[in-house]
């Protein structure tokens, strides 16, 4: 941890608890390592924005050099907020209407088209706006070789199966597509997938005459505890790099290379600080009842993610088997039969991994407030967002006037 315990617990003193800490020194250097480990001419990283969209984030993100990924169309308004060039911008949304599909164009992003009534309706409005296309990689051309990138029914992307139908609509309609885009969302470990997939975008690429940008979207696994497998992306960057080079030189094509990291680059970034309010001793376990629940990080409930939890006020205590439980009326159980030094309460507990899809994913459900962020650079903390108030829960409810009727009355 780079940050020190001490500074952790003046944090949490100043600003209260729970509380989340991002290390931007630590975004820097997975910037760093990201980027030097591809070796092309041309390499632009758009960082997913949704893993933590923090304003002063997106503007360390912007001052670094990387571009955007955004989902939405509030994603690209606060890119723009925070001062990226629309053109470092791609808008890769799944699923989403023309009318903001219509509102984001006009920012002139870049854009992805994830299904083929949006490609006709964009040909037919837009055909000079460039485009990409978002393909669903789900099996090898030719269909006889399945490759292991998971979601075989995925609904992101327009399948490989339909590539046919999509040269038709681009060649009919003269519609201008640059890139090429492709995101599993699979947590890919294996480099040689990664490349498999790669290839498959290159034969693809190759059906188009004026491709300038491939773009292989994420799929980056992280550590969240020792002895996990995760993406080597210096290893991955080397061998990628070559398969790449030697593409754009066979075909004679300067071509963009794109990805759109997002937990790589914050997840182990973040610290999710809160306070034990209750050690609950029952027949069969222990229970740390905390000051947080699914409201402010529902990762582990959702979709089953490890996240290590640390007890830094008793750093020496006996190690004792918990379950660490939030507050919300709901079984929101942070980790079952965890070893943790002796749980106390009042003791903090600290949630690592904590920097990607945990503040985003926050709510006011049971009308709680989400908590503040803090961003510590070169030794120094910054809060980058305020503990909402009941203001924030109320706001926004014009509260009419009304009466019932004396039929619907009751008592
Ligand atoms: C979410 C998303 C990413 C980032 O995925 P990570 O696993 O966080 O790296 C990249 N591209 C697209 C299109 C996404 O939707």
């Amino acid at each position: 941890m780079m940050i020190p315990t001490e500074q952790l617990l003046d944090i949490q003193a100043e600003y209260g608890s729970p509380v989340y800490v991002y290390d931007a020194n630590q975004i820097v250097d997975n910037y760093k390592l990201f980027t030097s480990s591809f070796s092309v001419k041309d390499l632009k990283v758009h960082y997913a924005c949704k893993a933590l969209t923090n304003i002063s984030i997106l503007k360390l993100f912007k001052k670094l050099g990387a571009g955007l990924d955004c989902v939405s169309e509030q994603e690209v308004q606060l890119g723009l907020h925070a001062g990226f060039d629309p053109n470092d911008i791609i808008y890769t949304p799944n699923g989403v209407s023309i009318e903001e599909y219509e509102r984001v164009l006009q920012h002139k992003t870049k854009v992805t088209v994830d299904n083929l009534s949006l490609l006709e309706k964009i040909g037919v409005n837009y055909p000079d706006h460039p485009i990409h296309i978002r393909i669903n990689p789900h099996l090898m051309a030719g269909g006889n070789q399945k490759i292991s990138v998971g979601h075989i029914d995925s609904k992101f992307g327009i399948s490989i199966h339909q590539l046919p139908h999509i040269l038709r609509l681009v060649k009919t309609l003269n519609i201008n597509v640059e890139g090429i885009h492709v995101h599993t969302g699979s947590d890919i470990i294996d480099k040689d997938v990664f490349i498999r997939v790669a290839e498959l975008i290159f034969s693809i690429a190759d059906q188009f005459d004026n491709i300038t940008s491939i773009d292989l979207g994420s799929g980056f696994k992280v550590q969240y505890k020792d002895g996990d497998m995760y993406t080597d992306i210096a290893k991955l960057g080397k061998a990628f790099s070559d398969r790449f080079n030697a593409y754009c030189q066979e075909k004679n094509r300067e071509i963009t290379l794109r990805f759109e990291p997002g937990k790589f680059m914050v997840s182990n970034a973040g610290f999710f600080l809160t306070k034990v309010n209750v050690v609950k001793q029952t027949t069969s376990c222990t229970f740390a009842g905390i000051n947080t629940g699914l409201n402010h990080l529902i990762r582990p409930m959702f979709y089953d993610a490890y996240h290590g939890i640390e007890n830094i006020s008793n750093p020496t205590g006996e190690q004792k088997l918990y379950s660490v439980v939030g507050n919300i009326c709901e079984t929101d159980t942070f980790a079952d039969n965890r070893l943790l030094n002796e749980v106390r309460e009042g003791d903090t507990l600290i949630f690592k991994n904590a920097g990607a899809y945990c503040f985003t994913m926050a709510s006011n459900y049971n009308s709680r407030l989400r908590p503040p962020e803090v961003m510590v650079l070169n030794g120094k903390a910054i809060l980058i967002r305020e503990r909402e108030t009941i203001k924030d829960i109320l706001s926004g409810q014009p509260e009419p006037t009304f009466t019932l009727t004396s039929e619907v009355k009751v008592g």
